[in-house]
């Protein structure tokens, strides 16, 4: 009877979870599905409508394309939770990574709604690009999320000693005790459902603990978030990158 229930708590987890996955990506789905009817069916008054065909070059088309992209992070996402997707060492540039993210999440902000970015000089690294890249873009995303009207999202580079230093600095909402404690646990969310899915900063930290990095956070509600990866330049030796993703979880700094 217990076994059963435990199955039964499982089951309806499993539920849970892929209906918000499902809603995750049919939000943009729809929204993309949607632009391309609207544009088959302008296609016959383009050529004498100059102005449509500005907005759709200029806002629609655009915006239709980080539909896509979101699902793609989304995918790429659930694909790092299940561990596929192996990714051989390279040496890269963080500062394009962090260039390559930005764009990827540059829509979500606005004249009132500030992406910074500051580049520090820094030497190549060794790792796995494509996962760094989506470390960073699940923090800008985070970063975006949290902030309202108006407030900024810095992200820095910079080399500290032997170290590599990535900051994503917000001044959104922040966080209580209880969201600092939990924010790395898989499905792990304070955002209603179909909004958030919860796996942007378990994600993350298996990627960086991966790459023999930290991730750390301070956070003061009202305040402002900031998140700190520090990277090696070259992983320790024999330090197995592609780590299945840790079952324990961080300290706070
Ligand atoms: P999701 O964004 O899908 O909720 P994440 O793993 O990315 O999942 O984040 C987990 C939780 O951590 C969020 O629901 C939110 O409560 C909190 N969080 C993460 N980043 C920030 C931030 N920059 N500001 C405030 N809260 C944050
Ligand atoms: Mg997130």
């Amino acid at each position: 009877l217990h076994q059963h229930a435990v199955m039964q708590e499982k089951l309806s987890s499993l539920g849970l979870l892929a209906a918000g996955i499902a809603h995750e990506i049919n939000n943009p789905m729809s929204y993309v599905t949607s632009n391309l009817k609207d544009l088959m069916a302008d296609l016959p008054r383009l050529a004498t409508a100059p102005e449509l065909l500005e907005e759709y070059r200029r806002d629609i088309l655009p915006a239709t394309l980080d539909g896509l992209r979101r699902v793609n992070s989304i995918v790429a996402d659930l694909r790092r939770f299940a561990r596929g997707d192996p990714e051989s060492l390279v040496e890269y540039d963080l500062n394009e990574e962090v260039r390559a993210a930005a764009r990827i999440v540059q829509s979500r902000f606005t004249h009132d709604r500030e992406l910074r970015l500051q580049f520090g000089e820094l030497p190549h690294l060794l790792g796995r690009p494509r996962q760094i890249a989506q470390v960073l873009v699940n923090l800008m995303i985070n970063a975006a999320e949290a902030l309202g009207e108006q407030g900024n999202v810095t992200v820095r580079t910079a080399l500290v000693g032997e170290r590599i230093q990535i900051t994503v600095r917000d001044t959104g909402v922040g966080m209580d005790e209880q969201t600092l404690k939990n924010l790395f646990q898989p499905f792990f969310t304070t955002k209603p459902v179909g909004e958030g899915m919860g796996l942007g900063l378990a994600v993350a930290h298996g990627i960086i603990r991966s790459h023999g990095g930290t991730i750390s956070v301070e956070s003061r509600p009202g305040v402002g978030t900031c998140f700190t990866l520090s990277l090696a330049q070259y992983p320790p030796p024999g330090l197995a990158l592609g780590l299945p993703l840790p079952d324990e979880h961080p300290a706070h700094a």
